[in-house]
């Protein structure tokens, strides 16, 4: 069988020109969606999500509110300008990239965000609907898995899905996810012992662990369908994931390639969070389409 490359990049385009038509769709009822970005610190990694987050914004029609703080902000003046955040009408989503420097807690900056306007899914009330089946907002990069996944055709009721790291941004998320998609789910992490030996016997592969080419194609299930969260730089500089591309090519049903897999996916899923917050508010303002 011939593998199918899922190709996320053009997945995410089409997303994107859906979501337009909502953030028009909102224009025409005078509501305009806004994400408020909080980038503190001088981090390269995170200035370049930053900056493609800032500019999927734009390209959608959402505005996006850029703070940038100094990496010596304390934890207090931080925690203002969220609270402040959480009152701007203006403001339907509030992203806080991380990491954070280590004097603020990020616990503490993340339970400080208004619940309906935590768009990264990631404040306790959000997760805790996640667990029960009834998701305010998906974190973005686990949502992005599930479509494409759900794009592909990759079947997952009473499969087995394995999920490799289990971070609370991608690997438990995706898990719980697949779970509630029907699948039986495998956790894996760093201290599984023969992680070959779960890998070899799963249908749907997530890698989420952060190491270049730490599943080689030997531990990929002849068929499976491969997922690469991971996003890493070789030694040569070039981005690569969590798997042997070129390996898991000869054996896997269908993967996601690095870049262009996962990655463009996760910034839709934030343009859909926010439009979605913007929608909501914009009901609950009792504004609807015909005023
Ligand atoms: P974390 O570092 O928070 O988690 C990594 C996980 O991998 C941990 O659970 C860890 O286990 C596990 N792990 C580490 N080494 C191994 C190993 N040898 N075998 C099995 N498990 C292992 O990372 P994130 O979840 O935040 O991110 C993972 C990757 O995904 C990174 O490359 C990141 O850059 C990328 N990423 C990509 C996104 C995208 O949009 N494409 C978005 C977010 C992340 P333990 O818990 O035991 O330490």
């Amino acid at each position: 069988m011939e593998t199918r490359i899922i190709d996320g990049a053009a997945l995410a385009r089409e997303l994107r020109a859906a979501l337009a038509v909502r953030v028009r769709d909102l224009a025409a009822r005078n509501v305009h969606p806004g994400l408020a970005v909080v980038l503190v610190g001088e981090d390269p990694a995170s200035q370049i999500y930053v900056r493609n987050k800032t500019k999927a914004c734009d390209e959608a029609g959402i505005a996006s509110i850029q703070h940038q703080l100094p990496a010596s902000i304390s934890e207090r003046d931080l925690l203002g300008l969220i609270a402040e955040l959480n009152r701007d009408r203006k403001v339907h989503g509030i992203l806080v990239q991380l990491p954070l420097p280590k004097h603020v807690s990020a616990e503490a900056v993340i339970h400080s965000i208004a619940p309906g306007k935590d768009v990264d899914g990631f404040h306790p009330e959000n997760v805790g609907r996640l667990v029960v089946g009834n998701a305010r907002f998906v974190p973005c990069t686990p949502a992005g898995v599930m479509r494409l996944l759900d794009h592909a055709g990759v079947a997952l009721v009473g499969k087995h899905a394995v999920v490799v790291g289990r971070s609370n941004i991608v690997g438990k998320p995706v898990a719980l996810l697949l779970l509630q998609a029907g699948a039986t789910v495998t956790l894996c992490h760093s201290q599984t012992r023969d992680l070959a030996h779960h890998t070899r016997r799963a249908d749907v592969l997530v890698c989420a662990i952060g190491k270049p080419h730490a599943i080689g194609g030997e531990m990929v299930k002849p068929g499976a369908a491969v997922i690469d969260v991971g996003i890493n730089r070789s030694p040569e500089g070039k981005l690569v994931g969590d798997v042997d591309y070129g390996a898991a090519l000869q054996r896997a049903g269908w993967i996601t390639p690095v870049p262009g897999g996962v990655g463009p996916m996760t910034i839709a899923m934030l343009l859909a969070n926010t439009i979605l917050s913007a929608e909501r508010h914009a009901a609950k303002q009792g504004i609807g389409l015909d005023a």
